[in-house]
């Protein structure tokens, strides 16, 4: 204990409000995660993982970089980790899924805007994200208008990147997105001070296909009736997928996967017979934003899919494994990384078709769309999603929401009276 105290104090962590931090978190989580009832015995790695998501991964983390690896910060799911690999280096989610230092940010940043991006710069302004302090490199992204503008204030704190993504997914997009590509590689190569290879970075495509397959595999046992894993914990892990280091959070999924299918086999449920069975879709949810699935499932129902970034828009798709050279593997990085279909693209059809899709693999019995207050793109993304989806005849419910707990019974008053009318006409 005394040793990680140190890393923190050397990290430039602020420790009183550190420690107030991790005072408030084992509590959330025992109430949210652990009281569950029938959890699979293999997310014994994953709670352990989270109690320890400030100390041993940090203690690692801290202790590679000493040994020249370094440590970069992501945002969002269109940030090619496997670059980062390749050179050695270890790529972690910022993204906040808490209020933190709301004051200090509103004053800097409009109130108005979006929770994700709040929580975030108050993680930086309050030092109490060990992450963030380690981080050589921030990568951003031109996605939404609110992060654009937060990552050029966000660059008098820490070194940032930012990567163009556009907009369209035209021939003249994917050209640009391909050379956006190159730059990234070419500054990580300047970060890490290593040289990029074509074996190297085919190691990793190979590593990070590896961690989405096996999140592909846990989605797949999800479909099964009754449901064998709780929505809560499959989001847990998705969340971890961001933080842990990547070989052995696949090895560690595809044991609890392992006990998942022989749980399908015997029909082994965590929820009741019959129970509702939800999908969710939308903004990420980033730790430790649990609310609208602790709501949800707290009244009996199951999250059975999550189209979310921490959820199939980070799995689905996979980097093409056939061998080439550097420039082949980067094109082929590029292209994985544009067809994930984030809200912020125009027009957005495949998003809207793949919530379709989705709902007819895995057959909710209804879906609800959660979007962050002052999240346009989500938000209004939310009336096409709604269109489709209630002319394949699934109910509908779009939750707006931040990170306070203040609209919680509000919500719980809402998925109720969702509920009645999906079991009213059933
Ligand atoms: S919702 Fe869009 S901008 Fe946000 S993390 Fe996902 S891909 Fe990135
Ligand atoms: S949730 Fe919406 S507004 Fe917030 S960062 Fe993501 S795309 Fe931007």
């Amino acid at each position: 204990m005394d040793e990680i105290r140190e890393l923190w104090e050397r990290i430039g962590l602020n420790m009183e409000a550190h420690d107030g931090l991790l005072e408030v978190l084992p509590g959330i989580y025992n109430e949210v995660i652990i009281e569950q009832k029938n959890r699979p015995s293999r997310m014994a790695y994953f709670d352990q993982f989270f109690s320890e998501i400030h100390g041993k991964r940090i203690a690692e983390l801290a202790s590679e970089k000493e040994k020249g690896a370094s440590t970069v910060g992501a945002f969002c799911t269109y940030v090619p980790e496997e670059i980062i690999i390749a050179l050695g280096g270890n790529c972690i989610g910022l993204c906040g899924g808490a209020e933190v230092a709301t004051e200090e940010v509103e004053k800097i940043l409009p109130r108005n805007t979006c929770p994700l991006i709040k929580s975030s710069f108050g993680f930086k302004l309050a030092k109490v994200c060990p992450y963030f302090e380690l981080c050589d490199l921030v990568v951003g992204e031109t996605t939404c208008d609110g992060k654009k503008k937060y990552y050029e204030i966000l660059s008098d704190f820490v070194p940032v990147h930012v990567m163009e993504l556009p907009q369209k997914k035209e021939e003249s997009s994917k050209e640009l997105w391909r050379k956006e590509v190159r730059k990234f590689a070419a500054k990580m190569e300047k970060v890490s001070g290593r040289k990029l290879d074509a074996g190297k970075l085919s190691e990793a495509v190979r590593v990070v296909n590896e961690k989405r397959r096996a999140l592909k595999r846990l989605a797949e046992v999800r479909k099964a009736k009754p449901s064998v894993i709780s929505g809560k914990d499959s989001l847990l892990i998705s969340q971890i997928a961001f933080f842990d280091e990547p070989r052995r959070f696949t090895a560690r999924l595809n044991e609890l996967c392992d006990e998942l299918e022989k749980r399908v086999e015997k029909g082994t449920g965590v929820s009741e017979d019959g129970s509702l069975r939800i999908m969710l879709s939308g903004c990420p949810m980033a730790i430790p934003n649990w609310k609208l699935p602790h709501i949800i499932e707290g009244m009996g129902a199951t999250i059975v899919i999550e189209e979310l970034c921490t959820g199939t828009r980070y799995y689905e798709d996979i980097v093409s494994e056939e061998e080439g050279n550097l420039e082949e593997l980067l094109d082929s990085i590029a292209e994985r990384y544009l067809s994930i279909d984030c809200a912020v693209f125009t027009p957005n059809d495949e998003r809207i078709e793949n919530i379709k899709r989705l709902a007819g693999e895995y057959k909710p019995d209804g879906i609800i769309y959660y979007s962050l207050v002052f999240c346009s793109p989500y938000s209004i993304e939310a009336y096409r999603a709604k269109k489709a989806v209630e002319s394949c005849g699934i109910p509908f419910l779009h939750v707006e929401t931040d990170y306070g707990t203040g609209d919680a019974s509000l919500i719980m008053n809402r998925v109720q009276a969702f509920f009645e009318v999906i079991k009213g006409g059933k």
